[in-house]
């Protein structure tokens, strides 16, 4: 009898998220999910995130954010700085993190008081093994990955931290650059963590990643990973979509109204994210490529690129008369990036290979141009160009430990109009791109259904995470 009961009582999670974009967007897009099957979710942000995430998650009776204070005197940030889409430069980047990293203490405290039944924990707070472990309750882990580029990272350890050459894997991947070695360092206790936890939660989809590194993965480390997404196709209303994440610099409306004035796959999307800073100089060239390419475009760049710093009549970063003689959109600050890629204008999508970019683009069926910068960037560019066929590439070669870290060499304009014109000015090669891309969104919007593998995947994590429960010794 109680037995029974428990297994139809809902389970209460707790969700810690990191502050990044990038992290926070997909993982609260997870504890909708789970609320959305009537589970009681706790979010454990900080105070301007949950301003973020009142605008951004749909209010839902089963989802309530419970808040501790941000310990910015403590590493000399500004009040209200939490976030590292908040900041522009490294030493604050670091800061964001470092009191980040502060928030073990009033979390462990606020989880010990009111213990869930299961914690969802990014992968940077390693912590919260010990915690879960003390509570004896399971510990998922998040770290907005690609089974691929994990599959790749682990491989990597397992044969040589330096070389741009992954052996080990179903295929041989050769990546266009050598990962740095201060990023594989800080990735170590991360992974290595990550493993001891009960299962990893992916923002993907099986077919994307491909049974055979779900299956790589499982083998090579006895440990558990669950295909979950794509997250961004549980997104219901257009407005709800365009408020994923920061406030939008352009209306929805305005962007729908200019894109629905366009041929479809006419209009090429550029955006590197959330955390990537391109010198002047390397706008530059961007804006020269383009121009060349003779495409229209939506241009998403920093906030700050007004256009008051001008050299010789041009602005900084921007040829002179650059946006009267082109039929491209600039959106300076954040861009509504589900909706215009859902947009069927959209024709490619320049992009830094973000795994939240990459799965959002694949989902809307849109070809990838790719730029990595940082972090696993590299690894998701050989998924995107090599394995699924479903982009090509820039040809970037230098690989940042962060995004706000200046690169050294200059991609040049030469090279990126050839990338755009691959894709955008149609033939054999583009089509065949584009149809790959487009059965890869059927896919995807089948895997999030009922009874699609990310849906199968859902129940069972969830019937496995009831059966632990009632496992439970009773005095825990
Ligand atoms: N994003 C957005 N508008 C922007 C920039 C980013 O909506 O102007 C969203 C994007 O849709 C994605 C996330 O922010 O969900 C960025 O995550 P990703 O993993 O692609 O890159 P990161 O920012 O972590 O480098």
């Amino acid at each position: 009898m109680g037995a029974l009961n428990l297994e139809e009582c809902p389970l209460k999670f707790h969700f810690i998220p990191y502050p990044a974009p990038g992290h926070m967007i997909p993982l609260c897009d997870i504890a909708t999910l789970f609320a959305s099957c009537g589970h009681h979710v706790t979010i454990i942000t900080t105070p301007s995130n949950a301003q973020i995430l009142l605008k951004s998650i749909p209010s839902h009776h089963h989802i309530r954010l419970h808040t501790v204070p941000f310990p910015s005197c403590q590493v000399g940030l500004p009040l209200a700085v939490e976030n590292l889409a908040s900041v522009n430069n490294v030493e604050n980047s670091y800061k964001v993190h470092q009191a980040t990293m502060l928030l073990q203490l009033p979390i462990s405290q606020f989880v010990e008081q009111d213990a869930p039944d299961c914690i969802v924990a990014d992968f940077m707070f390693l912590w919260v093994d010990e915690l879960a472990n003390k509570l004896r309750v399971p510990r998922l882990a998040f770290n907005g990955f690609s089974l691929f580029a994990i599959c790749a990272m682990e491989s990597l350890k397992t044969h040589n931290y330096e070389s741009s050459v992954i052996k080990g894997l179903p295929q041989c991947i050769t990546l266009n650059a050598t990962p740095p070695k201060a990023l594989t360092k800080f990735m170590e206790p991360l992974l290595e963590t990550e493993l001891k936890s009960f299962g990893l939660i992916v923002n993907n989809f099986t077919e994307l990643d491909g049974e055979e590194y779900v299956e790589h993965y499982e083998k090579t480390t006895g440990h558990k990973a669950w295909h979950l997404g794509p997250v961004s196709l549980i997104c219901r209303t257009t407005q709800e979509k365009a408020d994923r994440g920061q406030t939008s610099a352009v209306s929805v409306h305005e962007c729908l109204s200019w894109l629905n004035s366009k041929q479809p796959n006419s209009v090429l999307y550029i955006c590197f994210g959330s955390l990537c800073h391109f010198s002047d100089k390397q706008l530059y060239e961007i804006a020269n490529a383009i121009e060349a390419s003779g495409h229209q475009f939506i241009w998403v760049v920093p906030e700050k690129k007004g256009q008051d710093e001008r050299i010789n009549g041009d602005e900084k970063w921007m040829p002179m008369g650059f946006e009267e003689r082109n039929a491209g959109m600039i959106i300076r600050g954040w861009a509504p990036q589900v909706v215009i890629l859902g947009h069927p204008s959209i024709g490619a999508f320049l992009t830094h290979c973000g795994w939240n970019s990459t799965v959002e683009a694949v989902s809307a069926g849109v070809p990838m141009i790719t730029w990595p910068v940082h972090d696993e960037q590299f690894y998701n560019e050989k998924l995107i160009t090599q394995v699924r066929g479903i982009g090509v590439e820039v040809g970037a070669e230098e690989w940042s430990i962060i995004g706000f870290m200046e690169r050294k060499k200059l991609v040049g304009r030469d090279i990126i109009e050839k990338a755009v014109r691959r894709l955008m000015d149609g033939g054999i090669e583009a089509d065949e791109i584009r149809h790959r891309a487009q059965e890869y969104a059927v896919k995807a919007k089948r895997a999030v259904q009922e009874g699609g593998s990310s849906h199968k995947n859902l129940m069972a994590l969830i019937e496995d995470l009831k059966r632990w429960r009632g496992y439970k010794p009773l005095d825990s």
